[in-house]
């Protein structure tokens, strides 16, 4: 049995985890724990052609992770032949610590915990799953893989926010960024595939959050989320960049919480505020509609997202002073033909040309979907986080 890895990714009611082998870069076995804490929670886990669902109710984080192991040894793989050497946790928030994967120990569980104020909704869930793993799993070592370590020496021009110096240190405030694994990930395919160590690279993780990042070389130079994955893109559910006196408005004004403004601007809005549904296959669906109101709506958000990108492109263009690939990645970036195609239109006037026929995939590995002769090469690289966790984590143990 080769080594695997068990990747951990908690979130405040879900569990999704992979047993992975980092040689092959293949999920031999995965699954997904929802609804933890409701009523009735939900399992699903696969292994080779097996699938099992079960409906019940899960009360905690620490049953939801002992039925997934007994489903490891009833449906397989057997825990005891899977040789597991590690197991790797998503952790979101790394804050100012961590620039790389961190074996857990007391003291880098007490910086999890410290890191919670900057990822209320993120660092308390993946504490949690620590906890029940190391609880479960005690002879395996445990790694944290952080989601900021990539963007930790981002340089201060990007990291920096222009605010008074003495309570942004004091309060933590700074750009830390996210999806950092995907990115990373993302990046050095690109760099192994093309053979350039030297590249200016735009990476466009485009899934239900979204980010944007500008890599030269092996160096993250800047990137679109910021102190919470809240700035930057237009998401499922996310604003992105906003004016903050909207912020001010809306409790002055509106009368709001700050608790309200956080859940509009965080889960009402992206995608879901401006078209009715945070999921782009459905604003797709929405923009054929036959509904003058409904499709007009769609086109909007799909305008306004599109635009986002678009401006992110041209930003982080400038800033490197130029830019060698452009990459899609994630959910939408991976599978949205005609988001692709419409970035791209925009960027024609700088040269980018697409090759239609290699556009009109979703592809499984990287491809190249610029033509020959696109001034920057325009490439469509599926992401897997749950590989880079794997292979980070191995580096520790
Ligand atoms: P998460 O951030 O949850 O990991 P994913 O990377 O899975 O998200 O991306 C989810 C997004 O990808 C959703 O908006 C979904 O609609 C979109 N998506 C998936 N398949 C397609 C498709 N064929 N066309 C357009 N969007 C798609």
């Amino acid at each position: 049995m080769p080594k695997t890895v068990l990747v951990i990714n908690s979130g405040s009611s879900s569990i999704k985890y992979q047993l992975v082998d980092p040689d092959i870069g293949h999920a031999m076995a995965s699954g997904l724990v929802e609804r933890i804490g409701e009523d009735v929670g939900h399992l699903h886990h696969r292994y080779s052609l097996r699938e099992v669902d079960l409906n019940q109710p899960i009360a905690d984080h620490a049953q939801a992770l002992r039925l997934v192991l007994d489903l490891f040894d009833e449906v397989g793989p057997h825990l005891d032949e899977a040789n597991i050497v590690a197991v790797g946790h998503r952790i979101v928030q790394g804050g100012r610590y961590f620039s790389g994967p961190a074996l857990i120990d007391d003291r880098v569980r007490g910086l999890i915990k410290e890191l919670s104020t900057l990822a209320p909704l993120h660092n308390p869930p993946a504490l949690k799953g620590i906890e029940v793993a190391q609880d479960l799993l005690p002879d395996i070592p445990q790694v944290a893989v952080f989601d900021t370590a990539f963007f930790q020496d981002l340089p201060a021009q990007a990291a920096l926010y222009a605010l008074d110096r003495e309570i942004a240190e004091k309060y933590s405030i700074r750009r830390y960024g996210a999806h950092g694994t995907s990115h990373q990930y993302v990046s050095k395919r690109v760099a192994e595939i093309l053979g350039g160590k030297d590249l200016k690279q735009i990476v466009l993780h485009l899934g239900n959050g979204a980010s944007a990042s500008a890599i030269d070389g092996p160096h993250a130079m800047d990137t679109s989320m910021g102190l919470t994955p809240l700035e930057g893109l237009v998401m499922g559910t996310r604003t992105g960049d906003i004016d903050p006196a909207v912020v001010f408005h809306l409790q002055r004004v509106a009368g709001m919480s700050v608790d309200e403004v956080d859940v509009l601007m965080n889960r009402r809005s992206g995608l879901r505020g401006l078209a009715g549904d945070n999921d782009m296959r459905a604003v797709r669906e929405m923009f054929r509609s036959g509904d003058h109101n409904v499709r007009q709506r769609a086109r909007e958000a799909l305008d306004v997202y599109i635009n986002r990108l678009v401006k992110y492109i041209g930003a982080y263009t400038a800033e490197m002073g130029g830019v060698d690939v452009i990459t899609f990645t994630a959910g939408i970036g991976e599978n949205d033909i005609d988001l692709r195609r419409e970035v791209c239109q925009r960027l024609q006037f700088f040269g980018v040309v697409l090759d239609e026929d290699a556009n009109n995939q979703r592809p499984r590995d990287p491809i190249t979907i610029s033509a020959r002769g696109s001034s920057v090469r325009v490439m469509v690289v599926p992401t897997n986080e749950e590989l880079a966790i794997a292979k980070q984590a191995l580096t520790l143990v």
